[in-house]
């Protein structure tokens, strides 16, 4: 069971948003809020919801009370003001922060889920067009526990299909272009499950949405085990957008996270 069973769907964040400092602390002069940003900016230090809460305030003003004549009194504290966000469903603003992920291990059967995803959201997918692979590496879904040997069986014979088609061109007097030409034509009898990697990156609107659809138990497993982890490194590091989250376990081990406030 060497390379079915032990491939795992692996989630790395790679990036997230950061503040230029300088240019936050010339906007607050032009504002007059300097002393917000002095109050707010220790009690903050996550760049992502201080963006955020700074793009929201602009709308209004509301660094401070009687900055904007009709606004007399404002949400001190981030807390308050980013859980009034979420609860009145504003969530345009949490589009100015993104985190890119890689997603490693991971299925065609998963890409081709995730990239339906389109709003707020951008990937770069491992290319099966120029990549050749040397071997088939497959996930064991838990379904299929019971008739893994069979299930190896099945990606070792395929493998062993794939190579003797591939051995019947001579890869060394091909030009690049053609290489790429038949390595696409090739992949199509690759399977869906094939092991492959991409780098995607959403907004926290759209996380906070794909977390919510894609670890519902009706989901597919793989994308609920993935997004279990996405949840989990979210929750960790932006803790006050997505405190709202409760987390329950499912049957197969895996968790749903259901926000109080859904889609916003
Ligand atoms: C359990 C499950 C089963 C599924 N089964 C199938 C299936 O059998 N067949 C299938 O084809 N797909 C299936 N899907 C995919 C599903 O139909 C969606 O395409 C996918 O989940 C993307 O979600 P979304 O539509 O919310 O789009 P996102 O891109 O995540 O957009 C988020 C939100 O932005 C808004 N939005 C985005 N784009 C537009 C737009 N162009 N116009 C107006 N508003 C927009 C919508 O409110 C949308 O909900 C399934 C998804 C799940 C979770």
């Amino acid at each position: 069971m060497d390379k079915v069973s032990k491939i795992e769907p692996v989630v790395i964040k790679l990036a997230e948003t950061k503040l230029d400092l300088e240019g936050v602390q010339k906007f607050m002069e032009k504002y007059n809020a300097t002393d917000w940003f002095e109050r707010v900016r220790p009690t903050q230090a996550n760049d992502s919801e201080f963006l955020i809460e700074l793009s929201g305030r602009a709308c209004y003003k509301s660094y401070g009370a009687g900055l904007n004549p009709n606004v007399v009194k404002i949400r001190e504290d981030s807390r308050s003001y980013l859980t009034n966000v979420l609860e009145k469903g504003d969530g345009s603003i949490l589009e100015h922060a993104t985190v890119t992920f890689a997603f490693l291990n991971v299925s065609r059967v998963f890409t081709h889920e995730v990239v339906r995803h389109r709003a707020g959201t951008a990937m770069s997918q491992e290319s099966l067009r120029y990549v050749r692979p040397r071997e088939i590496s497959l996930w064991l879904p838990p379904d299929l526990e019971k008739v893994s040997k069979e299930f190896q069986d099945a990606v070792k014979e395929i493998e062993r299909q794939y190579h003797e088609l591939e051995s019947k061109f001579d890869w060394d007097k091909m030009p690049f272009e053609q290489k790429k030409r038949v390595t696409s034509a090739l992949r199509r009898i690759l399977p869906d499950g094939i092991a492959t990697n991409i780098i995607w990156t959403a907004n926290h609107r759209t996380l906070r949405w794909v977390i919510e659809m894609r670890t519902h138990p009706s989901a597919e497993v793989e994308i609920r085990k993935v997004f279990d982890q996405v949840a989990e490194i979210c929750i960790r590091d932006y803790p006050i957008l997505y405190s709202d989250f409760s987390k329950t376990q499912l049957a197969d081990q895996t968790f749903q996270y259901t926000p109080k406030f859904s889609k916003v």
